[in-house]
């Protein structure tokens, strides 16, 4: 008996998508699949926040109407190439994305005919790394425009000195005394940019010195002691007879009580007087304030004090020899120690600067 004749089966059709909408659910960045039509076939919890909910298979349109994103989409799908453009949002708060686009290669089984084309489009946010390249450039143009100005006036003066003022033994002693102080501003400019790539280089490393804080304090006072008398400033302590311990590096905590005494001294000057308090009650933060009775800094200011090169008067921080860099120093130093600065501040009644461990 003949064997009946076998018909040779239909091959399966595959459908990748719910495997496709499967991974989707499993990536953090806002992500869609889209058919040939640009209609929506899956999109995640990610891209749901962002964009909100579409039914499954309605347009793209539907939530993101911009025409670069739907051109870019249009190509991949005629050529088959991936594409990617930026693309920014800005509600609910500014973003900017890297938003690419490819085919989903899900035929690479010539026996099993797969459903499809799809294609999937993924959301990269690049608004942090946009933040901090702006953060770097802002900086490296303040501080070149920092070094810009003593450089000029130190050419004005060598220029003078070569032609006009030749000959005048006067003039020649009161500019020498000007490019000296020019010059010692770009050192401490210098020296204080030094101080904080240092500073960023050890950001994560939580220093691990156990200090006493009273001698340290003690030892800061003393050695601006000299600077307080050229200003007519009294430097006062109080503090426990008891050790105040706290774990630090030593010569960072030197750096922030020198930077918040000498502050206190130079802007509170007219109050003549400056109380440094090291509290340790029982069950509270170790603290350390620095109380001047100056002129008090306005309101709006107060949040800005410690980022690079803020300053509230740039005149009166030039003439008292600051670079607009010490509160920023600080506060890094205190980033590293796990430590905060607190500022309070009243017009005509002065500034309250601590430090809570
Ligand atoms: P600077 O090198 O200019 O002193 P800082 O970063 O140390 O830079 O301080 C930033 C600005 O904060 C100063 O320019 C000054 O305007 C203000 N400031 C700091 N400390 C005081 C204070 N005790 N009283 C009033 N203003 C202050």
């Amino acid at each position: 008996m003949a064997a009946p004749p076998v018909e040779a089966p239909e091959p399966e059709i595959y459908d990748p998508l719910p495997t496709i909408a499967a991974t989707l659910a499993a990536i953090d960045s806002p992500a869609f699949v889209l058919d040939g039509e640009v209609n929506v076939l899956s999109q995640n919890r990610a891209a749901e926040r962002l964009f909100g909910a579409l039914p499954a298979g309605a347009h793209l349109t539907g939530r993101l109407r911009s025409p670069g994103i739907l051109d870019m989409v249009r190509e991949t799908i005629s050529t088959g190439e991936p594409n990617q453009i930026e693309h920014s949002e800005r509600l609910p708060s500014e973003r900017v994305f890297i938003v690419r686009v490819a085919p989903i290669e899900s035929d690479l089984d010539a026996a099993r005919p797969a459903v499809g084309p799809f294609y999937l489009m993924v959301f990269r946010d690049i608004s942090e790394l946009r933040r901090i390249d702006r953060m770097r450039s802002d900086f490296v143009a303040n501080a070149s425009h920092e070094l810009r100005t003593p450089l000029a006036s130190l050419r004005g003066f060598i220029e003078t000195l070569q032609g006009p003022a030749k000959g005048d033994a006067k003039a020649h002693d009161r500019f020498l005394g000007i490019m000296f102080d020019q010059a010692t501003r770009m050192s401490r400019l210098v020296d204080d940019l030094l101080s904080l790539s240092r500073l960023e280089l050890k950001a994560h490393l939580a220093p691990d010195q156990t200090i006493d804080l009273v001698p340290l304090v003690s030892h800061v006072r003393d050695a601006l002691l000299p600077l307080a008398e050229e200003l007519g400033v009294e430097i006062v302590l109080h503090m426990p007879d008891a050790r105040v311990d706290v774990l630090g590096d030593r010569d960072e905590l030197v750096q922030v009580f020198e930077n918040l005494i000498e502050n206190a001294c130079k802007y509170g000057q007219e109050g003549k007087r400056v109380d440094v308090f090291i509290r340790n009650d029982q069950s509270q933060p170790v603290e350390v304030s620095v109380v001047d009775r100056g002129p008090g800094i306005p309101a709006e200011h107060v949040p800005r004090l410690t980022e690079r090169f803020y300053r509230v008067s740039v005149t009166d921080s030039r003439s008292k020899k600051g670079t607009g860099l010490g509160l920023a120093i600080v506060k890094h130093i205190l980033t590293r120690h796990r430590a905060r600065l607190i500022v309070k501040s009243e017009i005509d009644k002065g500034t309250e600067f601590t430090v809570r461990f």
